[in-house]
């Protein structure tokens, strides 16, 4: 076999849930699973979802793609050409190949204008979904993907209970969150951040009966994007996504201009806002927000250097937290150079905290030279035991 043949895909349900799987010879078939409520908004039209996918696909494996399915005439050029080119910038292991779209269409029925965009109940999410409100352009719809963020170990339950927090979440905006499952992880080679961005945006792609705008959260700093090789696709967001635009729906890069410490004092001040966060990347079940990971220490003490304490103690083991405070503390200043979230909250600290800031700064700079210091092996063991430390 010498290409991947993407022929159409069909649509089945399984008890309360429709499975979209692509018809594809020479490769394994991908699939989209979600609930049967939501069905009208999947496009069964074209094989557009799939085909963004496929050639990465094809481009990992070094194989032809030939689709006869129906694609989006825009999209078919902007592969081809563009985002072909894109892919191999940002990821030289992947093989140039031909691709052969047999029936490109420019003519589509458009949907009712909806809008979405991701929602997990992380401070982005929240921030994104409440600055939408506030300009008067809320969002219809929601989306939470399985498409390899959720791990290697016990992803079905890990993806179920994470769905369910960030629908508790949701619950004040009163709009669906739409769980997109699919079987994208277990093909696809490279990891999960290499080419996240098309995985969340063929779930997008997969409801363009229902959603003509999607907006996507960039996980980056303006002067940090670009088109070269990195490990996360995200570093190409303004780029790529109005690339993938269809007739029929346009994506967009949400910029990220609000540092963390603003993103929490506006969430914490709409009444749209539930008081539920969750921001852990800890995949332990049950799914909550571990307290020592460190997204949940740069929460905690943004909260913290905020005087939002009943938002901290809403959403965290408030006790455990107390227990650890100093140790989160050191980690965050000894690292923080590092990270410029992390910057941030520390020179809130800073000007919050002028009693015993001289201390802190002593015993972070002491640890940061320990680290420095410190055996391979003994590091590792610390830093899996004590991450609020590292
Ligand atoms: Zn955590």
């Amino acid at each position: 076999m010498t290409e991947i043949y993407l022929k159409g895909n069909t649509l089945t349900q399984i008890g309360q849930k429709i499975r979209v799987e692509a018809v594809v010879e020479g490769c394994e078939p991908i699939w989209f699973e979600l609930d049967k409520q939501f069905q009208s908004m999947i496009d069964t039209e074209s094989v557009d979802a799939f085909f963004v996918l496929y050639t990465w696909l094809a481009m990992e494996r070094g194989l032809d793609l030939k689709i006869e399915g129906k694609v989006s005439r825009q999209l078919a050029d902007a592969v081809s050409h563009d985002i072909k080119k894109m892919f191999l910038a940002l990821c030289p292991r992947l093989h140039e190949i031909d691709i052969d779209v047999l029936n490109p269409e420019s003519s589509w029925q458009q949907s009712d204008g909806s809008s979405a965009t991701g929602f997990s109940g992380g401070v982005d999410s929240w921030y994104t979904a409440l600055q939408a409100e506030e300009n008067g352009t809320p969002y219809a719809y929601y989306l939470f993907a399985n498409t390899g963020q959720h791990g290697k170990d016990n992803v079905e339950e890990v993806f179920a209970q994470r769905f369910a927090v960030a629908e508790s979440a949701l619950c004040t905006m009163n709009k669906p969150l739409i769980a997109v499952n699919s079987n994208i992880d277990r093909i696809f080679r490279e990891r999960f951040q290499q080419r996240d961005v098309i995985g969340n945006i063929a779930c997008a792609l997969l409801l363009q009966q229902g959603i003509s705008r999607y907006d996507y959260s960039s996980s980056y700093a303006p002067e940090d994007l670009g088109v070269f090789e990195h490990y996360d696709m995200s570093i190409m967001d303004p780029y790529l996504l109005p690339l993938l635009n269809t007739e029929r729906i346009r994506f967009f890069s949400i910029g990220d201009e609000a540092g963390r410490i603003e993103k929490l004092e506006f969430i914490s001040s709409r009444d749209l806002f539930s008081n539920e966060i969750y921001v852990c990347i800890e995949k332990t079940i049950p799914i909550k927000n571990c307290g020592y990971c460190f997204k949940c220490r740069r929460t905690q003490l943004a909260l913290e250097s905020i005087d939002r304490m009943a938002l901290l103690k809403n959403n965290f083991d408030f006790s455990f937290y107390q227990k650890i405070r100093l140790g989160s503390m050191v980690g965050l200043f000894s690292s923080a150079n590092e990270n410029n979230l992390d910057l941030e909250i520390k020179n809130k600290l800073k000007t919050e905290k002028n009693s015993n800031i001289f201390m802190l700064r002593a015993i972070s700079i002491f640890w940061s030279l320990t680290k420095k210091l410190m055996p391979e092996g003994i590091r590792w063991r610390t830093e899996q035991k004590f991450p609020y430390l590292w």
